[in-house]
């Protein structure tokens, strides 16, 4: 494939198990991801080694442990129980873990089959090259396969792998796991680690936790920019390096609710659109705890480490809301935010959920006649788009919107269209979103129906985890 360095690998082994992926019977090439391949060095193109049936030299291959709060619940051990890490590839950009998803059990499978169809592995192909293609921080997709196995869910399906590609699949539960043992050896070896491998600039274990709160504030503010609702913010769903990871039951806003859900098992909107920042909050909180220990041995005192900590942690909505003042005035063409941005963002909001106007369209209409069409209350949004005019002097940054509002994303009815077309096996449609969704700020003509919200019939009210 190309030359590993397996960094996780030499880390104490209570930190993962060795395991080797499970052959499947016939690997069958579906998506292929040329560009992040040519980026990455890898020269490989072949199925078998995409789908575990070939181990490429250097590989190490190992499933990690960790724990993790679902739902607000204590796991005390979970762990990659369908992932397996072949190992680490080092380019001049960076490090960057290569996992195979739905490769076979593992120790931490629990009552799974260590396998995944076909469904989820072609939305987070497709939903995370998106987001890539956006400049959302993001593990990446570098090839789907069918196995040629089904997969026996509420039916059989057709199986899939997909080969994920991150900075590293460390995670909050990774932490949490060695704290929950007094693996004080375990939690300095793995801090030194994140912090060499994602934050070389911390040069505290205080600053560590800054650096990785603020990624999470940067994070969250770029998926509301999106409409996005992640759907499962585990702890082990919270890349310690600030990635968007697990793309199972995620989904983005059609009409505009600020309070959408779609996750069949989130029943009580605990990961709600509007309850991303606060949840990020929450789960810093439980690193935070993570950290106490280091931090007591850093100052010498647990109060002086708990009150550190603490101020950090408090700070993360102030960074978020800048953030999140940033990406809309990027969306609004306001070259130079300040204060009152972020109102004149959250009015237009208020006036697309009155309405349940379309969020992606609205934006990426703003500023021509058709985003009035996305309103009922024609003239509350005269007087709103008044505002905006006088604040951007009738001359919005048209190039940093064009950046900031897609044209196209991946919406869920289309997704489901592409899914049910590949338990077919007709791939066309997932090809074409996948080629779509790469350039969503630029759409061919011949593209242009994918920019259309799902009618009343096409709506999907419920994503499923899709394992
Ligand atoms: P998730 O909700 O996707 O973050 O998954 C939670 C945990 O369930 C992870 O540790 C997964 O590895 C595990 N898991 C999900 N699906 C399967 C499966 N088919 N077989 C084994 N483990 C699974
Ligand atoms: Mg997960
Ligand atoms: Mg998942």
């Amino acid at each position: 494939m190309t030359d590993f360095d397996n960094s996780y690998a030499r880390l104490p082994d209570r930190l993962f198990a060795r395991i080797d992926p499970d052959p499947v019977a016939a690997p069958q090439m579906i998506l292929f991801n040329d560009d992040l391949a040519h980026s990455l060095g890898v020269t490989d193109r072949d199925a078998a080694v995409f789908a575990g049936n070939v181990i490429p030299d250097g590989a190490e291959p190992l499933a990690q442990v960790y724990a993790a709060h679902q739902f607000g619940g204590w796991v005390p051990r979970l762990g990659d129980g369908r992932a397996i890490l072949l190992g680490e590839v080092v380019t001049d950009h960076g490090r960057f873990d290569i996992q195979l998803k739905g490769a076979g059990r593992t120790p931490y499978s629990r009552n799974g089959d260590g396998r995944a169809w076909l469904g989820p592995v072609l939305r987070e192909y497709i939903v995370s090259e998106f987001m890539a293609a956006c400049g959302v921080p993001t593990t990446r997709a570098l090839a789907a396969v069918a196995t040629g196995e089904r997969v026996q869910r509420e039916r059989a399906y057709p199986g899939g792998v997909l080969t994920r590609v991150a900075a590293s699949h460390i995670r909050v539960g990774t932490f949490q796991y060695l704290t929950a043992q007094d693996d004080d050896e375990g939690l300095r070896l793995l801090a030194e680690h994140v912090r060499d491998r994602h934050y070389p600039q911390a040069r505290t274990m205080l600053e560590l936790y800054s650096a990785i709160v603020a990624a999470q504030a940067r994070l969250i503010a770029r998926w509301m920019g999106l409409g996005f609702v992640h759907g499962v913010m585990n702890t082990d769903n919270t890349s310690i390096a600030g990635e968007t990871i697990d793309y199972g039951p995620c989904a983005f806003i059609d009409a505009y609710t600020p309070s959408a859900r779609y996750s069949s098992i989130d029943q009580y909107g605990r990961y709600a659109f509007d309850q991303q920042a606060n949840i990020a909050g929450w789960n810093l909180a439980q690193l935070g705890t993570c950290f106490v220990g280091m931090m007591t041995q850093e100052t010498g005192s647990q109060d002086a480490a708990i009150e550190a900590l603490t101020g950090v942690l408090n700070g993360f909505p102030a960074l978020y809301h800048a953030a999140w003042r940033d990406v809309f005035a990027a969306k609004l063409g306001i070259a130079q935010p300040r204060d009152g941005d972020e109102d004149l963002a959250q009015d237009l909001l208020s006036l697309m959920a009155a309405t349940g106007a379309d969020f992606t369209n609205v934006f990426a209409r703003l500023g021509s006649d058709k985003a009035r069409d996305e309103f009922t209350d024609r003239p509350a949004f005269d007087a709103w788009n008044a505002r905006w005019n006088a604040r951007v002097d009738s001359a919005p940054d048209r190039a940093a919107m064009a950046r900031a509002n897609p044209q196209v994303i991946p919406r869920t009815h289309r997704l489901e269209e592409a899914i049910m077309a590949a338990t077919d096996g007709d791939f066309s449609k997932a090809h074409r979103l996948a080629r779509v969704l790469v350039t969503p700020f630029d759409v061919a003509d011949a593209d242009r129906d994918l920019m259309a919200p799902p009618t009343r019939a096409e709506i999907v009210p419920a994503t499923f985890c899709g394992t």
